[in-house]
């Protein structure tokens, strides 16, 4: 079977359980097309072969044995910043190029425990600080839709393999942003769950008070069943709720867009550098929502203007305190010949951290220190409640909120952004991480350089349900989440 890489994950759930194929089968499939293909895309880190051929026969005798799951046998690729027990876990980084974890995270155990068959761990920015997956130590993973292009970041290698079609579907992390925009640069359905929903225990921390691990996927059904798996509380992560989990397949015609109340907000829409054909799409995509019943309201937010500068205070305050372990003494990289300890400290973090990641722990540590701290980290945590209460305001009217994913489509690899430019292409993004709040990206068409535009929903706390399902209503009415990358369409 040649065109194993073109089912959707119920199918292949489906062809598993009525033996039209094989986990091995299926397994070798995606291994063939990540040797031919990924020597372009350059999205894995590891491939972890030998241990995903051995899982899936494990799967091919539960299934015989019937104790298998909905996504017994299915591969997945894990974004390397979780870690794994016996594969090496970078986050991306130099400081941890040899790091073995003696235990897998609470997510990849979840995945194990349903049957499913780790194919390998994927590019990202280092530590998941950046948004174009231009990783300083593993090289630049391409976008499937343009090789010149970037596929967006942090999760930027999650995206390429779904997108290239070299694993079926995969985890990301959202910091502020790092699952929804490289799912809009790649044309994919990516879902940022509500603060404490999956479990963050074994995902290496960038900035703990937003991490939130989060399915990769072609289509709102697809993410529905990883985040089945993915969810839930677990004792082991402080901040993970005790909420019961909903059941997030069969809910997915549950919400109706019939009279959906869809907040539109007027600051989003005027931001500069909001590219022509990503507004125009995204315009369409509510003109169809709006075909199919939703109620379009516009509404204000009025903290627009503070996002990037909160969120870059934040996010760098919690980075400079979490990475102070990579100290070469206790694990991770280790300069040569030390002459003191101090020369240890110092040239260990210098060469095992790149630029990016420096810049983050100098600001970090900068707004932490004693004279600025309440100039600085005090200020932005009290405008981090406005931009909450913003929200919390504007749900009382709406349902969920529309916005673009990102200001533009992909840009190209070595574009060389200034760090300040980068980061205001976190705009729409960031804030639902400030607030806690879950958000998807659904895929709405295509730029005039074939690149593909995302629409992201933003929905109130733990209205998981309630984004995948009208994803996937529009998703029953349109087709753009079935258009494939021309590398995706290559055979191995
Ligand atoms: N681009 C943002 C940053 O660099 C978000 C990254 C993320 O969500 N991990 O911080």
């Amino acid at each position: 079977m040649s065109d194993l890489h073109r089912l959707s994950i119920r199918e292949l759930s489906e062809g598993l359980a009525q033996a039209k194929f094989s986990s091995r089968e299926l397994t070798e499939h995606y291994l063939k097309r990540i040797a031919k293909i990924d020597t372009q895309v350059q999205s894995y880190i590891t491939v972890t072969a030998e241990q995903a051929l051995a899982q899936a026969d494990a799967a091919d005798a539960a299934i015989k044995a019937g104790h298998a799951t909905t996504l017994t046998g299915l591969p997945i690729a894990h974004k390397d910043i979780f870690c794994t027990q016996g594969i090496k876990t970078t986050a991306g980084s130099k400081m941890l190029d040899n790091f073995i974890s003696p235990y897998d995270a609470t997510v990849v155990a979840k995945g194990k425990a349903a049957g499913l068959v780790t194919l390998g761990k994927v590019n990202m920015d280092e530590f998941a600080m950046g948004s174009t997956s231009e990783n300083p130590h593993f090289g630049s993973t391409k976008n499937p839709w343009n090789l010149e292009h970037v596929p967006g970041g942090s999760s930027g290698g999650s995206a390429a393999v779904v997108a290239a079609d070299l694993a079926p579907f995969a985890t990301g992390t959202d910091t502020g942003g790092s699952i929804r925009q490289p799912a809009s640069f790649c044309g994919l359905t990516g879902l940022k769950p509500t603060y404490g929903r999956v479990s963050r225990f074994g995902m290496i921390a960038y900035a703990s008070s937003m991490d939130q691990g989060g399915p990769m996927a072609r289509s709102a059904e697809d993410c529905a069943y990883l985040m089945n798996v993915m969810a839930g509380h677990d004792a082991k992560d402080s901040t993970s709720v005790q909420k019961e989990v909903d059941d997030y397949v069969s809910n997915l015609n549950d919400t109706s867009v019939k009279g959906l109340r869809i907040g539109i907000p007027k600051q989003y829409f005027n931001v500069q550098g909001l590219d022509a054909d990503v507004k125009a799409r995204v315009e369409e995509s509510l003109k169809k929502l709006e075909e199919m019943g939703a109620i379009l309201v516009e509404i204000n937010l009025n903290m627009t203007e503070a996002y990037v500068p909160t969120y870059y205070l934040i996010a760098p305050a919690e980075a400079s305190s979490n990475l102070q372990r990579f100290d070469g003494v206790r694990y991770g990289y280790r300069c040569e010949k030390p002459v003191d300890l101090m020369d240890l400290y110092k040239r260990s973090r210098s060469e095992g951290f790149g630029t990016e990641v420096q810049r983050r722990i100098l600001i970090g540590t900068y707004a932490l220190s004693a004279g600025y701290y309440d100039a600085y980290y005090v200020k932005a945590q009290k405008v981090r409640r406005l931009i909450q209460q913003d929200f919390l305001k504007a749900f009382e009217n709406v349902d969920v909120i529309a916005a673009p994913s990102a200001p533009t489509t992909a840009y190209k690899i070595g574009a060389n952004l200034s760090p300040t430019e980068m980061y205001l292409g976190d705009i729409y993004t960031l804030a639902v991480n400030l607030a806690g709040l879950p958000a998807i990206n659904a895929p709405v068409g295509f730029d005039k350089n074939n690149l593909p535009v995302g629409l992201q929903l933003i929905g109130n706390y733990w209205s998981e349900s309630q984004l995948l399902s009208v994803v996937h209503q529009y998703q029953q009415a349109t087709d753009w989440h079935t258009k494939r990358a021309a590398i995706a369409e290559e055979n191995a």
